[in-house]
């Protein structure tokens, strides 16, 4: 199918069901689309926010032949990333925390990550999130917690990056 797509006016998350690696129970991944880009359309390919590459599209009907498929359970892997929760969490000081902070009065929340070291520290009068976006000492803004509020998807694919354990790059040679 072709033809001209909507553009997102809001960073949105497509729900995705695909066929499971093992068991009888889908997948049900998160597709980030950023304010601005073509909402995907049947047939596309589009990353999944736990960095899987799927085609957009209806669930499937089986997940073995001749098996209706009924079950469908969230990926954990992007219900992780959405939380904000690490997927490999160590003591090492160089761990990652993040800060959920949403400016008074608008809508997403940005990600902010600091070291536990900064963290100890004085925080610095400025921080800049994933996307970016600064939050200065004194601008009006509200601390989340993981998980709450509508995430800034930016945010999001860009933490995603420096946290997330190397994905291997080769792809699965599963068949
Ligand atoms: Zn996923
Ligand atoms: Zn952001």
């Amino acid at each position: 199918m072709t033809g001209p797509r909507q553009i997102a006016v809001e960073p949105l998350l497509i729900d995705q069901d695909t066929l499971p690696a093992a068991g009888l129970i889908l997948d049900r991944h998160r597709v980030p689309v950023l304010c601005g880009e073509p909402i995907p359309i049947d047939g596309d390919r589009a990353p999944t926010l736990c960095g899987l590459p799927v085609t957009i599209g209806p669930r499937p009907a089986e997940v073995l032949p001749g098996i209706p498929a009924t079950h469908v359970a969230d990926c954990v892997d992007c219900i992780a990333i959405i939380e904000g929760r690490d997927i490999d969490r160590t003591d090492d000081p160089d761990t990652v925390v993040r800060l959920f902070l949403r400016r008074t009065g608008t809508m997403p929340v940005h990600i902010v990550e600091l070291t536990v070291v900064e963290l100890d520290r004085e925080l610095p009068t400025a921080l800049t999130a994933g996307c970016g976006q600064r939050f200065r000492a004194g601008d009006s803004h509200d601390r989340l917690d993981p998980g709450d509020g509508a995430p800034c998807i930016r945010c999001l694919l860009n933490t995603v990056r420096t946290t997330r354990p190397e994905i291997s790059g080769t792809p699965s040679d599963t068949p």
